[in-house]
């Protein structure tokens, strides 16, 4: 009792000091570069938050997205990444003829997407920041079959009338069909880290990797694998067909500064 105790009183802190921490400037985005794996072309990044808490230190967004989202916190929290990250992408577009064909991804939960003023929000955003066509992604994860229910389709449908691609993240993780998620407007799909890191281990993590690279690309998706962390699983992946790919082995999240030597260094 007296842990559980502990657990709702760290939570209520952790809560109030997410609120102050929206406010006050200790969210910062970090960009993880996604590349072409046959090409090794940068072609996108993603924007993952950090939160450097005064006492804490960093806390992980692993910890903090699911108090957000039992809060409610998650839509102004989503949409103030989604301001920021659209606004970095239009500066970087903006000094840099290579950011020209960049593409953003951004994690947003299913609470924000069901938020009625969340379409409001991404017209006036689009406005302001008027990236070219398809170059925003919003990635959901696969629970998000459960968590929209029926409403799924019109949901994804108001992303799709705004130019906005979708990205299936983590994906073989939950429990959707690849035949179900087919129904839907969907263009990504992105293979789970955690059949990434096993795939030097045995033949069967291979064999499963290549059955969902192959079923992706028969859907007409396009693939993107997380975690890449060695050479072999790269080589791996290229010998699979997997598009695009992102992990430790090219880089990881960096603060926008480094991120911009990384955009000079791809553009020579
Ligand atoms: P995710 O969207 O699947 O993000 C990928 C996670 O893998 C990130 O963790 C990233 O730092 C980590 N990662 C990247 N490359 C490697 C690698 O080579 N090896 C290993 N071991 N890890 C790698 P992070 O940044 O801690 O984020 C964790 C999760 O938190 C994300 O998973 C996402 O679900 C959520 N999240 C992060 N930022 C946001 C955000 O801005 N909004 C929302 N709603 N959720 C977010
Ligand atoms: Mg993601
Ligand atoms: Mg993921």
């Amino acid at each position: 009792m007296a842990e559980m105790h502990k657990q709702v009183l760290e939570r209520l802190h952790l809560e109030h000091d997410l609120r102050h921490a929206l406010k006050g400037g200790e969210l910062q985005l970090f960009y993880q570069p996604i590349f072409h794996l046959k090409s090794q072309q940068l072609v996108g990044m993603e924007a993952l938050v950090r939160w450097q808490h005064p006492e804490r230190g960093l806390v992980s967004p692993a910890h903090f997205i699911p108090i957000a989202e039992e809060t409610g916190l998650i839509v102004a929290l989503d949409q103030w990444i989604l301001e920021r990250a659209c606004r970095q992408l239009w500066t970087w577009q903006r000094q840099s003829d290579i950011a020209a064909d960049l593409r953003l991804s951004v994690n947003v939960s299913a609470k924000t997407l069901q938020d009625a003023t969340f379409f409001k929000y991404l017209d006036t955003l689009q406005q302001r920041y008027p990236l070219p066509r398809g170059q925003l992604l919003l990635e959901l994860t696969e629970r998000i079959g459960i968590e929209l229910g029926s409403e799924i389709l019109s949901l994804l449908e108001l992303l799709r009338d705004r130019d906005i691609e979708i990205s299936i993240d983590d994906f073989g993780t939950g429990y959707s069909c690849l035949s179900y998620l087919h129904s839907l407007p969907i263009q990504h799909l992105k293979v789970d880290r955690s059949f990434i890191s096993q795939l030097e281990e045995n033949e069967r993590n291979v064999q499963i990797t290549r059955m969902i690279l192959l079923l992706s690309q028969q859907l007409g998706y396009r693939s993107i694998a997380e975690g890449i962390e060695t050479p072999r699983q790269l080589q791996i992946l290229q010998e699979l067909g997997c598009d695009y790919g992102q992990g430790y082995l090219f880089a990881p999240p960096l603060p926008p500064e480094e991120f911009e030597w990384l955009l000079k260094a791809y553009s020579h």
